[in-house]
């Protein structure tokens, strides 16, 4: 057996079991199944004993037998009940499921492991569905130890592949040597930093002898992990400033100075102003720029934007802006042409739904030179879509776009143009660092003046008519109000407020008033004539889901409240708040959630009560739920999926190998000593089992 080797060859897994385990988890060989590593562990190393479990047990296991079995409760709750003792003391081990299969297959006065949790039942403690498996030495080996747990799906289980099943699976292929695991680090590295040889920890991992051991597993194959994001990135990013010369912009001309003094609508900010010499400074320095522009909502980055693509234009070079989403583009298209008038720009939009004589008349003007600015969604990145200059790409909300839509951006002019990537998705900017290379980071860390903080306010669902006379107050007062909901279709599972049932309810409560509802499944012109209808102010409400998260800029709303707040996540929460407090009046953000909800969760929304500012809020987010939940935005900036380690909570690890990989290549530019042959071959098959990240950061 090999790492390569089809999982279909171990046994007790068949093509069908093969095939879930591919299509749940993108399991098709023996090291995809070994590197799905556990998410904890059980102690298993003894087995306990009946009479002395009491209220603080939870998994224990028993060595002992089956003195009776009896099946109880009629069709539905019909389970199978099977007393058990190891001399010290009786339990119940209880079936829900496969009772007839249970009842064939145990027999009664005869020597079992038990292991599972225990639970009080009445006067009795029983374990439910316990793994019972015959008492003999191989069995006792296998299971003597820390037991592992894997991650496991619904789909998963209902062909028997829990996390019981993972693990024998990992046992045929682990125990013993026949596997081969070759090592992926240079014997250099594993000698200076005493890590633990790559065939090791895996078996480790899965089967500990000890916590120590499992510790030192576990650290090695977080750093090696760790180590080849870092060494991936630094190596792309040093190779893209030896091939890629930047285009210079060298001087401020007259598009820019006429802006300046003819149409600025306000005066800049600080923060802004500084971002625009950081941005002036990158484009005249004849390397290509790669800038990441984080500012909360609302802090200002379009005119950021804006400002920089005339720099471009002043250079007779072309810029695009790409958004995320249709309503977005659109409403940088409308805000720009209005803020250029007066000075001749030639602006263009185009999405999914221009026309195709539009289309037309584009291509055209993007080759002949005539157009300056083009403006859209991922219509942009398309073939077709041909500059005759582009030298400035600027691309908004940057979380939504994969590496690869963006690395397509870059081959549109001889040399790659600069790019500048806004986000209002706080990442702690020494995160940042560590995970976007050395791509530079701007931060616009200053509202424009004059606005007055959102008032945040945490309501119970049995509060709903407070918040009604309130909504009806606002929109008397003029405002107008967000209504945001977390799902589209009544989910069978949860109970959680389905937005076609608020709108209905919105309208029951709010007869006089027009509602507009918005949500990810209306085609882009249905979705857009209802953002342009609240827009008008001729609808009061605006019901939908979080399509309208990003960007969306209607100065009048006021109101913004998130049904089932408990559902989001904190930087989504504050994404959201940021669509009101746009304009001068007093705004609210309300969260609705239900009465039972964890403490933790009350935590967090009180972390949103307490606190406007996103960095705060984001670096709280990171440390209450790990950065895998930052919207995705740090997961899908790294080059290869983390599979064991944790950027937030692995962070000294990470810095170790951030420093490793960067005097490795101080030393050895190309990878090209001997010793180094291993570092380009991991680094090739990570690559081929990655995206292609090409060669932005
Ligand atoms: P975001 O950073 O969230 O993209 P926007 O660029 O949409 O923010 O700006 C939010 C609002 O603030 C817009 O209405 C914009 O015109 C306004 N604005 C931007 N900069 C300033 C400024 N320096 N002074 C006053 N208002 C500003
Ligand atoms: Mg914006």
């Amino acid at each position: 057996m090999q790492l390569d080797t089809d999982i279909t060859y171990i046994s007790g897994i068949g093509p069908k079991r093969a095939a879930t385990l591919c299509a749940e988890l993108g399991i098709r060989t023996v090291e995809d199944l070994i590197t799905h590593y556990p998410y904890r562990y059980v102690d298993r190393s003894r087995f306990g004993r009946i009479a002395e479990i009491n209220e603080s047990t939870s998994y224990i296991q028993l060595k002992g037998r089956i003195v009776s079995m009896e099946k109880r409760g009629e069709g539905r709750s019909q389970r199978l009940v099977a007393r058990f003792t190891d001399g010290s003391g009786y339990i119940e081990l209880v079936w829900f499921k496969g009772i007839r299969f249970v009842e064939d297959k145990y027999r009664l006065n005869f020597d079992y492991i038990v292991f599972g949790k225990v639970a009080l039942f009445g006067q009795m403690y029983n374990i439910a569905h316990p793994e019972v498996e015959s008492y003999n030495e191989v069995n006792v080996k296998r299971n003597l130890g820390w037991q592992a747990f894997y991650n496991t799906t619904e789909k998963m289980k209902s062909s028997y592949l829990n996390s019981e099943a993972l693990r024998k699976a990992n046992y045929s292929v682990l125990a013993g040597t026949q596997l081969e695991i070759p090592e992926t680090l240079p014997e250099s590295l594993l000698k200076k930093f005493s890590l633990m040889p790559r065939h090791e920890a895996i078996r480790q991992v899965h089967f500990p002898k000890s916590t120590e051991l499992l510790n030192v597993a576990q650290k090695r194959l977080k750093f090696e992990e760790l180590f080849y994001i870092q060494l991936s990135i630094i190596r792309q990013s040093k190779l893209r400033s030896q091939h890629y010369q930047g285009y210079v912009f060298g001087h401020i001309g007259d598009y820019f100075n006429r802006f300046y003094k003819e149409c600025l609508p306000f005066e800049l900010t600080n923060a802004q102003k500084k971002v625009l010499k950081e941005i002036r400074l990158d484009l005249a320095s004849g390397k290509q720029m790669n800038r990441l522009l984080q500012g909360d909502v609302g802090s200002g980055k379009t005119m950021v934007a804006l400002m920089s693509c005339l720099m471009a234009i002043d250079n007779q070079f072309q810029a695009c802006i790409m958004a995320p989403t249709e309503i977005l583009a659109t409403q940088h298209y409308n805000s720009i042409v209005e803020q250029t008038e007066r000075i001749g720009l030639n602006v263009k939009l185009l999405t999914g739904s221009t026309r195709k004589k539009e289309r037309l008349q584009i291509a055209q003007e993007l080759q002949n030179g005539a157009l300056h600015i083009l403006i859209g969604t991922h219509a942009l990145i398309e073939d077709s879509v041909q500059f005759k200059n582009l030298g400035l790409v600027i691309i908004d909300e940057q979380h939504r776009f994969g590496v690869a839509q963006r690395a397509k951006l870059w081959a549109k002019n001889v040399q790659p143009p600069h790019i500048l990537v806004m986000t209002a998705t706080p990442i702690p900017r020494t995160l940042a660092m560590t995970i976007y290379g050395d791509l530079e980071v701007s931060v616009i860390d200053e509202l424009p003046p004059g606005r007055k903080p959102i008032a945040t306010h945490h309501l119970f669902d049995n509060k709903r008519d407070k918040l009604n006379s309130f909504i009806d107050k606002q929109i008397k007062m003029g405002r107008q109000v967000y209504i945001v909901y977390p799902l589209i279709q009544e989910s069978e599972k949860f109970d959680y407020k389905n937005l076609e049932m608020g709108y209905l309810y919105m309208r029951e409560v709010f007869p006089d008033y027009q509602i507009s509802m918005v949500h990810g499944k209306l085609k882009p012109a249905e979705k857009e004539n209802e953002m342009q209808r609240f827009l008008r102010h001729e609808t009061q409400i605006m019901v939908a889901t979080t399509v309208i998260e990003v960007g969306v800029n209607v100065p009048n709303a006021s109101v913004m409240v998130i049904e089932s707040a408990e559902r989001f996540g904190l930087s989504q929460l504050h994404q959201l708040r940021g669509r009101v407090g746009r304009g001068a009046e007093q705004s609210y953000c309300v969260l609705m959630s239900s009465y039972k909800i964890s403490n933790d969760t009350r935590k967090r929304l009180q972390i949103m009560v307490d606190s406007t500012d996103g960095f705060h809020i984001a670096e709280a987010d990171l440390n209450l739920r790990g950065p895998g939940d930052l919207d995705g935005t740090i997961q899908s900036g790294l080059p290869f999926d983390l599979k064991i380690a944790n950027i937030a909570s692995d962070g000294p690890i990470l810095q170790v190998a951030r420093q490793v990989a960067k005097d490795l290549l101080d030393e050895d530019p190309l990878l090209e000593k001997p010793e180094h042959l291993i570092l380009v071959q991991q680094l090739k098959k990570l690559q081929r089992t990655a995206v292609n990240w090409g060669v932005i950061s």
